[in-house]
């Protein structure tokens, strides 16, 4: 049946980021569609500016400039002596009188003709004289200064018409750079944001993830997460959860294993393979720093006696209760394996010969000095015939080969005894077994 799947609270990562993209997009196209509302009321108040404005203050200035010409031919007329002077000057006069940019401003064309009748009757009057007119002066500079007003006006007229399309384009261009400093604004703190949020939830995650993984082992917890938002993130985290309790399960086993493929069933001490692999390493180093190194074999004194008398079981019982003594008496660096049946194989480092000769002998009299209580409460004492060897300077083999010839010496001489390879047997008195 297939696992179910935890469900899981969050946003997709792709749903998440597209949102925030469409935020954006439609943020930034309103923020384009104003400004270019801006822009397009810049281009239609340029335009009006081009087409009506600039000719309309063309002729307001062609205007301004006639009148203050007929005012200067005025102030000519009675300025200079000649006659024919002052009928060249009437003669602009009349031009300019009739000219359409005056024509079709009202105020000024009337103003205009008042002005041609005025000089018209001084140049009449003034006809065979070459004097310069005096008479009607003072009204002319009342006209002149009408004249002056007026074209006062018109100029003021073109640039107060100029002035309100500038204005109003001003007005539409500082909006726009507004509008324009706005969206930089309103882009930087999105992109801002952006990064905030993809540091958050994509790129500290992924390195929580890289941290997880390249530190993920079964002799480790499992690695904490903050849970992530992005249903992608939480996937992996929690893959790695798993891939973790695989681990853990799976270095379990391992240890299961290897405990099955290098531990005695019975006993739970080393069996005979794995002793020979680590008595090897361990000989090799005591060699290479030419230090101490002796092994051992021992067996049980008629164990088959005591195997027929109380039973196989009552034999396993003993070969535990052994193996226990043994582990009680060692040090943490000597070795020791189930050889085989009732034997035992041992390996000293770092310990003389004599000294050994003093661990085994308290071993053998740990043996013989207390029996071992059976399932059914009767005691039983077994003694044990250990065999030694120096081994600094042979193989393991060899060694125990040695050790065994010591070991089968101690058992011609009579059993529960310690004896060392050069056959110097370490007596003890022969106790009944069992
Ligand atoms: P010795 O003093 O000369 O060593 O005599 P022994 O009887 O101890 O030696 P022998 O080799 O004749 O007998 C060994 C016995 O150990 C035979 C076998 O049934 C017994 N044995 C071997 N393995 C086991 C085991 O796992 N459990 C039990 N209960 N007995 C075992
Ligand atoms: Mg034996
Ligand atoms: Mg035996």
């Amino acid at each position: 049946m297939p696992e179910a799947v935890p469900s899981r609270r969050g946003l997709p990562a792709g749903r998440a980021f597209g949102l925030l993209a469409a935020v954006f997009v439609i943020a930034f196209g309103v923020a384009v569609l104003l400004l270019a509302k801006d822009q397009q009321r810049v281009i239609e108040v340029n335009d009006r500016l081009q087409e009506r404005t600039f000719p309309e203050i063309i002729r307001y200035q062609r205007l301004a400039r006639n009148l203050e010409q007929l005012r200067q031919e005025g102030e000519r007329i009675f300025a200079v002596s000649s006659h024919a002077s002052r009928q060249q000057s009437m003669f602009v006069v009349t031009l300019i009188a009739s000219h359409p940019s005056v024509l079709e401003h009202p105020e000024a064309a009337k103003l205009a003709r008042e002005v041609e009748q005025f000089l018209g009757q001084v140049v009449a009057q003034s006809a065979r004289s070459d004097k310069r007119p005096t008479s009607h002066y003072d009204e002319w500079q009342g006209i002149a200064a009408r004249l002056g007003i007026l074209v006062d006006d018109i100029s003021f007229e073109g640039i107060n018409l100029a002035g309100s399309d500038l204005q109003q384009a001003s007005t539409a261009m500082n909006l726009a750079r507004y509008k324009l400093v706005a969206v930089l604004l309103l882009v930087s703190l999105f992109l801002v944001v952006l990064v905030v949020l993809v540091r958050r939830h994509l790129i500290h995650p992924l390195q929580r993830i890289d941290h997880a993984l390249s530190g993920l082992s079964a002799d480790k917890p499992a690695p904490l997460f903050n849970t992530s938002r992005l249903l992608e993130i939480q996937a992996v985290e929690e893959a790695i959860r798993e891939h973790h309790d695989l681990l853990v399960q799976n270095e379990e086993i391992r240890r299961g294993l290897e405990s099955l493929a290098n531990k005695d069933g019975l006993t739970g001490l080393m069996n005979r393979r794995h002793f020979m692999q680590s008595a090897e390493v361990e000989l090799q180093r005591a060699q290479r720093y030419r230090r101490p190194v002796t092994v051992a074999m021992a067996d049980l004194d008629f164990f088959k006696k005591l195997n027929d008398t109380y039973g196989h079981a009552a034999g396993d019982v003993v070969l535990k209760a052994f193996a226990e003594r043994v582990r009680e008496a060692l040090r943490q660096s000597d070795l020791v394996c189930r050889y085989g049946g009732e034997e035992f194989a041992f390996l000293f480092p770092e310990i003389s010969t004599v000294e050994t000769v003093k661990l085994a002998e308290r071993l053998r009299a740990g043996c013989a000095d207390n029996a071992v209580l059976l399932p059914d409460g009767r005691p039983v004492t077994v003694t044990v015939s250990i065999g030694l060897a120096e081994a600094s300077e042979c193989s393991i083999e060899a060694a125990l080969r040695h050790a065994d010839e010591a070991l089968y010496a101690a058992k011609r001489q009579g059993r529960n005894r310690v004896v060392i390879d050069d056959a110097k047997a370490v007596t003890n008195p022969i106790q009944e077994n069992p």
